[in-house]
């Protein structure tokens, strides 16, 4: 542990190479054993599936050094059975819960030293992905799958307190079509939001929200985040729409807002309902919460809330989540489980 040299406080959320990656292959029907791989490289066929159709799917979570000195992931299974429903949808090999399970728990052992110590901030960020590895060149799903799961250490977002940034929706483009691939998590839906998300940032803007594809009337979700808003009477809302991603944050803060004594309604909400928020923000699992204080649409710019008037209650929501994830508090739902 004592000769890496990380400097725990100045992690940010970048690629960093660790010790290795675990990497299965599934032929011939079924997955092999799994082997731990130094290399950052893989030798891929040049007609494979991914690359030329998209059939790939990924996944992302953490895994914390807690408080009494053992390192605990976050919600795996629900990030499992998330990546179940996307191999599902993109016609690939499933890798199912126990599987999934392993191969983060061995590539969790063999990375140990990467893991940011208790009281840094930081955690072990597991990006799993699977994609269609084998050869086609007329478009059927490969025969072949490639089931990788990286590990990298990274900061937390904040120090101090939450800091709103703002956010835009640009009319001329979608993330994702009606009944497309929105809620499942593809790669291809960020090439999708690449370029207004590109936009976005040359007007230093670092966030996109997109509305439903069909009438532009309801708010989706932001491009890689799931949208939240609080309203003076107590309520924690929430879209309901075929495309969104089904975000595992989104379902921690829902319950935890139950907890706190709010009524949590999940429902179509439409983009006029914006300036009657108290409170808007954005939620996943790199950055938790992060509050939204001005979307602009076209010409209009919306600011939101008194800002500080419900800022304390998303406070408290992050401080209960990253306590559970630390071990500061009681994991009282057994979301947090042993490597
Ligand atoms: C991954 C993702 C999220 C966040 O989901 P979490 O499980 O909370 O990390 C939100 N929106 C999109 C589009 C995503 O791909």
């Amino acid at each position: 542990m004592s000769e890496l040299s990380i400097n725990w406080k100045k992690l940010g959320f970048v690629y960093r190479r660790t010790k290795c990656h675990i990497r299965y292959v599934y032929r011939d029907g079924e997955w092999d054993g799994g082997r731990l791989e130094e290399s950052e490289t893989i030798p891929l066929h040049v007609a494979a599936t991914a690359l030329h159709y998209g059939q790939a799917a990924f996944e992302g979570l953490k895994a914390f050094r807690c408080r009494d000195g053992r390192v605990r992931i976050f919600r795996p299974e629900m990030n499992a059975a998330r990546m179940v429903d996307t191999a599902r949808r993109i016609c690939m090999a499933p890798v199912d819960e126990p599987m999934f399970m392993e191969a983060v728990r061995r590539v969790i052992k063999a990375n140990l030293e990467y893991v940011p110590p208790y009281g840094t901030g930081g955690a072990l960020y597991i990006r799993p992905l699977l994609f269609g590895s084998g050869p086609q060149i007329g478009v059927t799903p490969a025969v072949e799958y490639t089931f990788i799961v990286m590990v990298m250490p990274v900061g937390s977002y904040y120090r101090g307190g939450l800091k709103p940034m703002r956010a835009v929706v640009y009319d001329e483009y979608d993330r994702s079509a009606p009944l497309g691939l929105g809620n499942v998590k593809v790669g291809g839906n960020y090439a999708a939001a690449m370029a207004p998300h590109e936009l976005a940032r040359r007007e230093g803007i670092p966030s996109v929200l997109f509305l439903d594809a069909r009438e532009h009337k309801y708010i989706d979700e932001f491009g890689t985040s799931n949208f939240i808003a609080l309203t003076h009477d107590n309520k924690y809302v929430t879209p309901d729409s075929h495309s969104i991603l089904p975000s595992v944050t989104n379902k921690c803060l829902q319950r935890l807002a139950k907890e706190l004594g709010m009524t949590v309604e999940r429902r179509p909400v439409e983009f006029e309902e914006i300036p009657q928020f108290a409170t808007v923000a954005a939620c996943g699992t790199a950055v938790v919460i992060t509050p939204v204080n001005e979307i602009t649409r076209g010409q209009t710019v919306y600011r939101i809330g008194p800002e500080r008037g419900c800022l304390p209650i998303l406070q408290k929501l992050y401080d209960r989540i990253t306590a559970i994830q630390t071990g500061d508090g009681p994991d009282d739902h057994g979301w947090m489980k042993e490597v």
